[in-house]
């Protein structure tokens, strides 16, 4: 399998040559030149596999350039009951006849996130030691993105980990979860300031082409395609469990921010997964929703970007969004280097014409929204109902698909994180506090790791030279 870049660099890379980058030369993402597609027989055989190994089959028609015996290992040292507490791995539960939720949320950090990261993890130890190399992660979080690199670089030999977060701005099971990490890795830097200025100093450690070539600066941000094509496997898992044979329909329905979750889906309908539609669901901050409805793209400003009781949803714009605009318009790369290189740039966003807006359909999207109140309605009455407790986002998702579904449609939807990350919103709904697993009590009076400091480049360009040098 060949990679290109949604914007027309049509260089063919295999697959560990773009694992270690972030966008294409070109500005443009990483697409595998075709999706496989999987016959009637393969996925019959699928059916029954431990999640592991159907992992490994499906990362196997995309990763051509890892020896299959080592990336099976690798599949299955990530994929445990240990990491991820149990073997189904990502188990599905009903709430009523045809309407599931499926669990993706049961690894180190209680977030989706970990789904993919965990994997990213194993590959980047795994091949930057075949190459003798090592990589300084920096990155900037206001949540889960942060904690979930952290966990899965946790102790990996030949990766430093640099995290800044907002001072104070995380809530406090977050910061807890990421700063009582003791990794000689894992460095946790918390900056006098908010989001923005954190993406602002990684943005200009970045843009120095000197340092970042120096240290070997990388990132882990969600447009890496190991970390969409990982996310791929537990589309076909929810559907083996929600379906008895392989001529049903299943439609999906993901909490979605970044385009990343949802993007998965589209790659697994791609490859022939019988999805009957990918439901779209957003927060108060609906750009996807906006342009799902109207074929309109608009990117809001920071200040139009609200914060909402479902905060790893509260985007500005979607930066995997790219990828599926270029399958949507027959990866015409001349026209998606218009739209994203320049109209996006120039205008802020763009408007489809009416025909390739109408073919939104044809590839199963449908989108909806949800706010507080309906957040906080959907938490209620699920709990009261099944006397089952999800999350914030996830309610999103539940809330969309319950307006969207159609008489006889299979849904599952997405649980993208455990209700105890976000107590406040909880107690809110149903009045009392979330149940906390039990590896987990005590977390915030743990030791903490962290260092606090001003908004200032260069502080942050000495403390990784610092550690740098002593790794
Ligand atoms: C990241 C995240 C999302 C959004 O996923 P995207 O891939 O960015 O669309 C939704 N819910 C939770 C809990 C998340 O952490």
């Amino acid at each position: 399998m060949r990679y290109v870049s949604t914007r027309g660099d049509d260089t063919p890379r295999r697959f560990c040559e773009i694992l270690l980058e972030g966008l294409a030369p070109d500005g443009g993402l990483y697409l595998p030149e075709r999706y496989p597609r999987i016959d009637a027989a393969t996925l019959g055989r699928w059916r029954v596999l431990p999640y592991a190994d159907l992992a490994f089959e499906i990362l196997s028609l995309y990763i051509d350039d890892i020896p299959a015996d080592d990336l099976r290992a690798l599949c299955r040292r990530t994929y445990t009951r240990s990491t991820f507490g149990s073997d189904a791995i990502v188990p599905l539960r009903m709430l009523e006849p045809g309407l599931f939720v499926e669990a993706l949320s049961n690894g180190p950090t209680l977030a989706f996130k970990d789904m993919a990261m965990q994997l990213l993890g194993a590959l980047f130890e795994y091949e930057l030691a075949r190459r003798g190399e090592r990589l300084n992660i920096l990155g900037a979080t206001s949540g889960d993105t942060g904690g979930a690199a952290e966990y899965a670089m946790r102790g990996k030999q030949g990766v430093q980990v640099f995290m800044l977060s907002p001072h104070g701005r995380m809530s406090p099971f977050q910061q807890a979860q990421m700063f009582s990490l003791q990794d000689a890795n894992i460095h946790n830097i918390a900056i006098e300031g908010v989001f923005d200025d954190c993406q602002d100093i990684v943005k200009a450690v970045a843009a120095d082409l000197d340092f970042k070539r120096r240290h070997r600066i990388g990132s882990v941000n969600s447009i890496n395609w190991a970390r969409l094509v990982a996310q791929v496997v537990y589309y076909f898992a929810g559907y083996f469990q929600a379906t008895r044979s392989n001529d049903e329909l299943v439609s999906f329905a993901v909490p979605s921010g970044n385009f990343g979750n949802v993007c998965a889906g589209h790659v697994a309908r791609m490859m022939g997964l019988p999805i009957q539609r990918l439901i779209v669901a957003t927060n108060e901050n609906d750009v996807l929703d906006e342009f799902f409805k109207s074929g309109r793209y608009r990117v809001r400003a920071a200040a139009e970007t609200r914060e909402t009781s479902s905060p790893s949803m509260d985007i500005s714009k979607a930066s995997n969004f790219e990828r599926f605009v270029c399958d949507l318009l027959q990866r015409d790369t001349v026209a998606t280097r218009q739209l994203f290189g320049e109209r996006v740039v120039r205008d802020g966003g763009f408007a489809l014409d009416a025909a390739t807006h109408a073919r939104c359909a044809s590839y199963g999207f449908v989108s909806g929204r949800s706010g507080h109140a309906d957040r906080l309605a959907t938490i209620r009455q699920v709990w009261e109902q099944q006397h089952d407790l999800i999350d914030p986002h996830t309610a999103d998702g539940l809330k969309v698909a319950c307006d969207l579904r159609q008489p006889g449609e299979t849904i599952v939807v997405l649980e993208t994180a455990l209700p105890v990350k976000f107590s406040e919103t909880i107690v809110e709904a149903i009045g009392q506090q979330p149940e906390r697993p039990a590896a987990l009590a005590g977390l915030e009076s743990l030791p903490r790791r962290v260092e606090v400091m001003p908004a200032d480049v260069a502080r942050v360009k000495a403390l990784i030279a610092l550690h740098d040098r002593h790794a």
